[in-house]
């Protein structure tokens, strides 16, 4: 599933794209947008800022529409110049807007929608997200507050993953912070002071920021790596489902015990 780091990147990827030149054309070919002429309704306007928050990634066009995307696990974004073999078959894009130079392609959704801007503040799956990760300034205290407010039995591997709390982090980075930081995933959160839920959320927020600017990610230490020597100990890493959601967690458990 992609997280903020892969997000904030598309978002500067089709910023530089979109921002400042001529859009040639807009097209939805998915069936599911074949009646809402967005191409009509967009026609003549340009894109004014890209910008995204957590998971979330938004295309601001002149004249107060923006179009909202979230990837979930099956979406992507791409840009190509014009002509160049697209990543995925054409069948599968939501989206495709053309300038000169770019040709800017979403693939399967699969949230997709043009909503106008004061739509986009009080919807309220975008109201209640947390501050961003990888926001220029981390709001520390905002995030406190809310994993304060939160279940305080819920283990703090799956308390980091909840978008209400801090948004952009995922299953990845998740594990790898809290490897990075000693933390148990599976230690409560009312047992894990303030210093320590914090240090792992600016570990997220260095690799991650890492990863946008190489756009790129770096070999994970515990992701992925159940049974496989931990990188620091040798002790095998641990794998379990974690949450209401089952996402599967790594971790090693001399070093984060
Ligand atoms: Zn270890």
């Amino acid at each position: 599933m992609p997280e903020g780091d892969t997000i904030h990147y598309a978002a500067r990827r089709i910023r530089t794209a979109l921002v400042g030149h001529h859009i040639r054309s807009l097209e939805t070919p998915h069936p599911r947008h074949r009646f809402d002429r967005w191409p009509e309704r967009l026609a003549g306007r340009s894109v004014e800022a890209v910008d995204a928050h957590g998971k979330h990634l938004f295309v601001r066009f002149t004249g107060d529409l923006t179009l909202h995307s979230h990837l979930r696990m099956t979406g992507k974004w791409g840009v190509y110049a014009p002509g160049q073999r697209w990543r995925r078959s054409p069948r599968r894009a939501w989206l495709v807007i053309r300038t000169d130079e770019h040709e800017v392609v979403q693939f399967d959704g699969p949230v997709l929608e043009l909503m106008t801007d004061s739509r986009t503040r009080f919807d309220q799956r975008l109201a209640a997200l947390g501050p961003d990760v990888l926001a220029d300034e981390l709001d520390e205290r905002a995030f406190l507050r809310r994993l304060r407010e939160d279940d305080p039995t819920r283990g703090i591997g799956d308390a980091l993953l909840d978008q209400r709390t801090v948004a952009g982090i995922g299953n990845l980075w998740k594990a790898e912070a809290c490897f990075a930081t000693g933390l148990d995933p599976w230690r409560r959160t009312a047992e894990v002071p303030d210093a320590e839920a914090l240090a792992a959320v600016r570990a997220a927020r260095d690799a991650m920021r890492q990863s946008v600017e190489r756009g790129l990610r770096v070999k994970p230490a515990v992701y992925d790596r159940a049974g496989l020597p931990c990188p620091r100990c040798d002790t095998r890493v641990r794998a379990r489902g974690q949450g209401e959601d089952n996402r599967t967690t790594f971790w090693c458990p001399r070093c984060q015990a």
